[in-house]
C-alpha cells in the first residue's frame, strides 16, 4: 500500500534569471511501512523534498498523494490539518520548549489535535515510555542528555499516532552512542508499522534503514538503494 506518491514533481524557486529549479520531475513511491533514508549531495534538493513530502510547502507542478490524498492542490489550512493528522517531525536540534517538561512538550500536539485533556497526560506518559524516558517525564530540557532530549521529541512526533514520521538529520547533533539509542528507536517504532523517511548525510546511520533513496541535481538518482549497494557506491 503506497502511503506517499510524488507524481512528476517539480519545485521552482524565484524567477527569470534567479530561478532555481530544485526539484527536476521526480516520481517517488513509498509504501506504508518503509524505512527510507535520503541521502544525496548539499544542493540537491532534499529538504525540498522533505518540505513537499511533509507538507510545509506546495509543489511549483505535480501531484503529491499521502495517504491517498491529492495535496499539492490543497488550500494552507488543509494542509495544515493532514499534516498534524498524519505526519510526525523530528528535527536535527530537536526543538523543544525549554520552560516545559518532557511531559509537556509531548502533550503539546495534542492540545492542537483536539484532544480530551483527560487522555493527554496518559497518551503522553506512553509515548515517553517507548522512548525509554519512564523516569524522566518531569525533566526539563536543559536536564536531559541530547540523545535523551531528542527521544522526547520522538515521543512528541509519534503521540498523534502519526501514520509518517519524517526526520530531518535527526542525529545531526548526536554523538555516536546517543546516535545509535534513536535508530534503535527508529527501528523499533518502524517494527509496529510506522512508516519512517529521514534526511541523512551519514552513510552509517543510512545504513540501517531499509532503503536508501539518492538525490542529485534535483532529480531521484537511485531510488532503491540497499545498504550494501550504498557502500559500492
Ligand atoms: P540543509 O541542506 O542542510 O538542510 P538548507 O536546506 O538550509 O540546508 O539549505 C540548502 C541549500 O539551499 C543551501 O545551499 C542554502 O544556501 C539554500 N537555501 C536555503 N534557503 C534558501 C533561500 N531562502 N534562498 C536561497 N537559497 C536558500
Ligand atoms: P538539499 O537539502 O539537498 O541541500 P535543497 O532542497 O535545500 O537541497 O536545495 C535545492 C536547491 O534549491 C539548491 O540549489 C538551493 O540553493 C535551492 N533552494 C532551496 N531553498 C530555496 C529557497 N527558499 N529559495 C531559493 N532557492 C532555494
Amino acid at each position: 500500500l503506497e502511503i506517499i506518491r510524488l507524481e512528476n514533481i517539480s519545485k521552482v524557486y524565484g524567477m527569470g534569471e534567479t530561478e532555481v529549479k530544485a526539484l527536476n520531475d521526480i516520481n517517488l513511491a513509498i509504501n506504508e511501512g518503509e524505512y527510507c533514508a535520503i541521502m544525496g549531495p548539499s544542493g540537491s534538493g532534499k529538504s525540498t523534498a522533505m518540505n513537499i513530502i511533509g507538507c510545509l510547502d506546495r509543489p511549483s507542478s505535480g501531484n503529491y498523494y499521502l495517504d491517498n490524498l491529492n495535496v499539492a492542490k490543497m488550500n494552507d489550512e488543509d494542509l495544515a490539518h493532514i499534516r498534524n493528522k498524519k505526519l510526525g517531525f523530528v528535527f536535527q536540534q530537536f526543538h523543544l520548549l525549554s520552560q516545559l517538561t518532557a511531559l509537556e512538550n509531548v502533550m503539546l500536539p495534542m492540545v492542537y489535535a483536539g484532544v480530551k485533556p483527560s487522555e493527554r497526560k496518559e497518551r503522553a506518559t506512553e509515548a515517553l515510555i517507548k522512548v525509554g524516558l519512564e523516569k524522566r517525564l518531569n525533566n526539563k530540557p536543559t536536564q536531559l542528555s541530547g540523545g535523551q532530549q531528542q527521544r522526547v521529541a520522538i515521543a512528541r512526533a509519534i503521540v498523534n499516532r502519526p501514520v509518517v514520521l519524517l526526520a530531518d538529520e535527526p542525529t545531526g547533533a548526536l554523538d555516536s552512542r546517543t546516535t545509535q539509542e534513536v535508530l534503535d528507536i527508529f527501528g523499533e517504532l518502524n517494527s509496529t508499522g510506522i512508516t519512517v523517511v529521514m534526511v541523512t548525510h551519514e552513510t552509517e546511520v543510512a545504513s540501517q534503514t531499509k532503503r536508501i533513496v539518492w538525490f542529485r541535481d534535483g532529480q531521484v538518482v537511485h531510488s532503491h538503494l540497499t545498504p550494501e549497494e550504498l557502500h559500492q557506491l
